[in-house]
């Protein structure tokens, strides 16, 4: 029986932390302006999400801890040390586990950088996202770019070695040396790691309305896209930070091992509101509203719902999926042991006629996407399906 799961391998441990100062006009993420009053209730619901869960799944290790969010920044530091305390107690946390905290420029104080850093933080992601402040404030950001850089060298200062920058291209009016701009102001900081996302426009945000009704500039279009992208390669590479993930640029030895375990389709634990986990062969959801949620916290509940187990069909697929993501492409010894036959033989034809076209590639026991297929990932995984 194909297996999704394997208690042999460390686990990743996600906590979503849903407050923000306002809402971001493009985000429907799960995050909450104006509730910062809950967070002391929130931490201690997360605990005892976290002791329920613990309980079902055991004592299992875990590889890196990710405080996303929302704005996890807005958290004082003892509430941080107090989650990952509580993580440690729970699990067997790895001594050199990698324990990154999103941030947002905006919100980053002294004191609380420094207890985070003593909690046992040790990796920032920072969202800086363009650094053009007319188009931070089109966004509805509450950071300017000078707050970029002042927190770069406030985590430095700090002692954070592992800093990450999420920048965002295709903004409506953007221009494609706007974003080269962006880019060259980002990796004149000489960042580890950089993140480079398209925007997506979710049906029912501000932005997704503005749009509709012309009240903003029009989105690049296609063309501009692709130069944009292509430019974020090209200039990460000339800055020495090689692209190992289609959004994600490193330098030798930093990648991101939080989503290394999600894209290599690892099992992961999400706890807070709206978290997403793969556990035990299953993946499943928590409730994504904050008072459903706090309340079922409240009554004890595991606050779990969508539970559906993964066939081994949908399993084999997402491996490919989320394998393709990453420049080195799927381990096919690896995809052999877990499903009991090679991509080959579930999808020979396909796989040859992605190969004929150029789009997909064998080299040294991976199976990987050619620049050409990155490019167009979707349509090749729809081959696939
Ligand atoms: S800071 Fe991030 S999570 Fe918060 S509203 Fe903006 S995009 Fe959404």
């Amino acid at each position: 029986m194909p297996r999704c799961d394997n208690r042999a391998e460390p686990i990743a441990l996600y906590l979503h932390i849903p407050f923000c100062v306002q809402k971001c006009a493009y985000c429907d993420f799960a995050s909450y302006p104006n509730r910062q009053g809950d967070m002391a209730r929130y931490c201690q619901a997360l605990m005892g999400q976290m002791a329920r869960l613990a309980a079902r799944y055991g004592r299992r290790r875990v590889a890196t801890v990710f405080l996303g969010g929302g704005t996890p920044t807005l958290l004082p530091g003892e509430a941080v040390a107090a989650l990952l305390n509580a993580a440690r107690a729970h699990f067997d946390v790895a001594m050199d586990a990698e324990i990154t905290m999103e941030g947002n420029p905006g919100t980053l104080r002294t004191e609380d950088v420094r207890a985070y850093r003593a909690a046992g933080v040790n990796r920032f992601s920072l969202g800086a996202q363009a650094a053009q402040d007319g188009l931070l404030c089109a966004l509805g950001r509450i950071h300017r770019w000078r707050d970029v850089m002042a927190g770069v060298a406030l985590l430095r200062g700090e002692g954070f070695d592992n800093v990450n920058l999420d920048l965002i291209f295709g903004l409506p009016g953007q221009t494609l040396a706007q974003w080269r701009e962006t880019l060259s102001q980002a990796l004149a900081l000489r960042l580890r790691h950089l993140s480079c996302y398209s925007l997506e426009v979710e049906e029912g945000t501000p932005l997704a309305r503005s749009l509709a009704e012309g009240r903003c500039a029009p989105l690049p279009d296609e063309e501009k896209e692709r130069a944009m992208y292509a430019a974020a390669r090209a200039m990460a590479a000339e800055a020495g930070l090689g692209q190992y993930e289609i959004s994600n640029f490193t330098e030798p030895g930093w990648a991101c091992r939080h989503n290394l375990i999600y894209w290599r389709c690892g099992e992961y634990l999400g706890l807070g509101c709206a978290a997403h986990s793969h556990m035990a062969g299953e993946r499943f959801g928590a409730v994504p509203d904050l008072d459903v949620y706090l309340e079922a916290m409240d009554a004890g509940e595991d606050g779990v719902c969508e539970r559906a187990r993964v066939s081994a069909r949908e399993a084999r697929f997402e491996t490919m999926m989320l394998g393709l993501r990453l420049t080195e492409g799927v381990a096919l010894a690896a995809f052999a042991a877990r499903f009991g036959q090679s991509p080959w033989q579930v999808w020979g034809r396909a796989l040859a006629s992605l190969t004929d076209r150029g789009l997909l590639a064998q080299q040294g026991g991976f199976l990987r996407l050619t620049e050409r297929g990155m490019d167009i990932q979707n349509s090749v995984l729809v081959e696939l399906l």
